[in-house]
């Protein structure tokens, strides 16, 4: 058998091995075979790269914004360059499909373009004449090191949202990605390399939880933003903040999409199984609860959904027809079957059972499930509080509008939640009042573009900015504020009382 590669960190523009001998298999997820081993990280090589990126930073920081953004520029040319390249790589470890990949891609790729504004955005406020002869200005500085670690389902958007924003503040960035698909996140600190980004100001470091707990608690990390599931989120963000870090988490998600008697329902079942099943569920953006409102538009809606989930295409992750891939790994495809399996037991109806599926160009040992449906999902069932991850949809029938909008109202994720309808007024009046960070009307997966800003409430994210948009400038900075008053006046002497703008 062929030696099987090993994946290094990069520090410093090279692959780098540290200390430890610890590693990870990352698999094919089409044949459920390993295809490389990836190095996990020690103490001491967080120590080390910590220590590289602390030197790297204090000269990346004394560029001019414009400078730094022109690093960004010249790397969103490269990866455009290296898209397809790019795509393929992250399917062929992911799972998701070649089309998909691409769009993971490009949404990571579209906030390097927003973040490219440093210079506009870096800009801090200036009142003149205050007080007498007294101007007030603030500036925005960067924080130091910042460490981003990232969950497997976008090994390149994510990444890509962390890195823009924080290394066009001038950060140095410690990129911890997730171990099951790390092969896109080193490419893309290959590209920074050439794109002129100076050595050790991105590292990526591959480890599991002895890599995030020694991060969380490094000295020289000055804030840490995490993607991945709730529990993990939260224990990093009180974690972190306990040790003095600015800390964003974000975590898992239940998204519910609303269907009104009055909506399209062809339009809703599209987007709903688009969004259910696309990427094999697995997106914290993924819709997992229908709720259609009234008996008769979740017959209707229903009959819709069954006929688009027995007709998925299920494929190989290189293909560029499949609806959806495999799973990510085995451990992925036991927790969906043992959930839809769970769920029949609480008494659901199970419409489209997708378990036992081999696509026709799937090998064997791939981890495969397909598109599944469930119809009289109640609340208290498993299927509907646990977040699943997989091409799983529940429909939960909703008596009236009000009984809707409770629903994702008790829900304890806040992340993404849609509405169908054409009624302006009921659309409007869901998004004052429904409890959810990231609203869609008559849209299924409402991911902000770039320079708006993405995050969930409640059990869906820890910290108070978000990612992408003005927040990250925000995150990845802090004010100084200065008060300047030159020369007259200063003579005047001491004065021992607070100032004010009488
Ligand atoms: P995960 O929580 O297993 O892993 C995320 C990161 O944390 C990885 O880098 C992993 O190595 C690390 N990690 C795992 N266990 C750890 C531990 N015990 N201690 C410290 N670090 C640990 O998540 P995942 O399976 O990679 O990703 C899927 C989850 O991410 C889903 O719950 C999904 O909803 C969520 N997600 C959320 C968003 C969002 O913006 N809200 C976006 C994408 C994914």
């Amino acid at each position: 058998m062929a030696a099987i590669d090993v994946l290094e960190h990069r520090l410093s523009g090279k692959p780098w091995s540290g200390s430890s001998e610890r590693f990870s298999d990352v698999y094919d997820p089409n044949r459920g075979t390993a295809r490389a081993r990836v190095r996990l990280a020690d103490e001491s090589d967080v120590d080390e790269v910590v220590r590289v990126a602390v030197e790297a930073q204090r000269e990346w920081a004394a560029w001019n914004p414009q400078r730094r953004a022109r690093v960004l520029l010249r790397f969103l040319q490269l990866a455009n360059q290296h898209h397809d390249e790019l795509a393929a790589l992250l399917s062929a470890e992911h799972g998701k499909t070649l089309p998909d990949a691409r769009g993971d891609i490009q949404r990571g790729l579209e906030v390097i373009e927003f973040a490219a504004g440093a210079p506009h955005l870096l800009k801090g406020e200036y009142s003149t004449d205050a007080g007498g002869g007294i101007d007030v200005y603030s500036m925005r500085q960067p924080l130091g090191v910042v460490a981003a670690i990232t969950p497997f389902n976008f090994p390149a958007m994510i990444p890509l949202w962390k890195l823009g924003p924080a290394l066009a503040c001038g950060n140095a960035v410690v990129l911890k990605p997730s171990e099951r698909d790390p092969s896109v996140p080193i490419r893309i600190a290959e590209l920074f390399d050439e794109a002129g980004l100076p050595p050790g100001v991105l590292t990526v470091l591959h480890g599991d939880k002895v890599a995030v707990d020694a991060l969380l608690v490094h000295p020289d990390i000055q804030a840490v933003g995490f993607v991945g599931s709730t529990p993990i989120a939260q224990y990093v963000y009180a974690t972190a903040t306990a040790h003095g870090k600015r800390a964003q988490c974000f975590g898992g998600a239940k998204n519910h999409l609303i269907v009104m008697p009055d909506a399209d329902l062809d339009q809703a079942a599209d987007a709903i199984s688009g969004a259910a099943f696309g990427s094999a569920g697995q997106r914290c953006m993924a819709v997992s609860v229908a709720v259609p409102v009234g008996e008769q538009t979740a017959d209707a809606l229903v009959a819709k959904l069954a006929e688009r989930a027995r007709n998925l295409t299920i494929g190989r992750s290189d293909s560029e027809t499949a609806d959806l891939g495999p799973l990510v790994g085995a451990d992925a495809a036991q927790r969906v079957t043992a959930a839809i399996a769970a769920g029949a037991e609480e008494g659901a109806e199970l419409v489209v059972d997708g378990r036992g599926i081999t696509p026709p160009d799937g090998g064997e040992g791939g981890w495969f499930v397909g598109g599944t449906l469930f119809d009289r999902v109640t609340t208290d069932m498993s299927l509907y509080r646990d977040e699943i991850f997989g091409p799983v949809l529940s429909v939960v029938r909703a008596a009236d509008y009000e009984q809707a909008l409770r629903l994702p109202n008790e829900n304890v994720y806040g992340n993404g939640v849609s509405i169908f309808t054409r009624d302006g007024d009921a659309a409007r009046n869901f998004a004052a009042r429904v409890n959810t960070g990231m609203v869609g009307v008559n849209v299924p997966i409402p991911v902000p573009i770039a320079y708006h800003t993405f995050g969930g409430w409640k059990a869906s994210g820890f910290g108070d900015l978000n990612q992408h948009g003005p927040d990250s400038f925000k995150f990845y900075t802090r004010t100084k504020t200065v008060t300047s008053r030159w020369p007259s006046g200063i003579k005047d002497g001491a004065s021992f009382v607070i100032p004010t703008m009488s």
